[in-house]
């Protein structure tokens, strides 16, 4: 049998080969991960986007769920250029823009998920399973399985809303200096520091330790 969650599956040869990719880079596969590589899909064909090198594309997630990953692999916004700006509401909403058009589109996933799958049956009492708490490992891998083929098969427009919104030219990523923390003496960016009442500077987790 194979294991579905194995990023190097068999089972996997089924999905594009942009999924693929998304697979390696997360490590498994499952709804979470599905979410971020359909809006990645949805705003580059919108957008008529290229995988950003510089922060040509930004990304405002309203979670740090799975889907994150999907946009860092297929976007190129990523956490350490400073283009994927994870806002975290817990929200289920991610805002793509291209500074290029000069446009951005907000997607909102849609509440009431219906399982329209071939194994209805089945998935129901997986979810009962996972809702009772009584879900063995097994069976919510094979939940989270069932769900991601439901899921890329189903238009995008029932799975989530799209909207363009007005322009507005999100940040670009912060540069700024390091210096030295005061007290720890650790390189820290001059724009995080905290400055005590004597004046000297310090890092966040020191300036916390002595209760500034
Ligand atoms: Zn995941
Ligand atoms: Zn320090």
């Amino acid at each position: 049998m194979h294991d579905f969650n194995d990023s190097l599956s068999s089972s996997h040869e089924q999905f594009s080969e942009d999924l693929r990719r998304c697979i390696a880079f997360h490590g498994h596969i499952c709804p979470g991960l599905t979410y971020g590589y359909l809006v990645s899909k949805k705003a580059t064909e919108l957008l008529g986007l290229r995988h950003s090198k510089d922060e040509e594309v930004v990304v405002v997630s309203e979670n740090d769920t799975c889907a994150v990953d999907a946009l860092q692999v297929l976007l190129g916004t990523t956490a350490g250029k400073g283009n994927l700006i994870i806002n975290n509401y817990g929200k289920n909403v991610f805002t793509a823009f291209s500074r290029e058009t000069r446009r951005a589109f907000r997607f909102s996933r849609k509440s009431g998920y219906m399982y329209e799958g071939e194994h209805k049956e089945e998935f129901e009492g997986l979810e009962a399973a996972f809702v009772e708490g009584r879900a063995t490992q097994k069976q919510r891998i094979r939940q989270k399985w069932l769900k991601t083929l439901d899921l890329l098969a189903k238009p995008f427009d029932t799975v989530f809303d799209t909207k363009e919104i007005k322009w507005s030219e999100p940040p670009y990523a912060p540069l700024a200096s390091s210096e030295a923390c005061a007290q720890c003496g650790e390189m820290t960016m001059a724009t995080k520091m905290v400055e005590g009442k004597d004046g000297r500077r310090l890092c966040i987790p020191c300036a916390q330790l002595l209760g500034l």
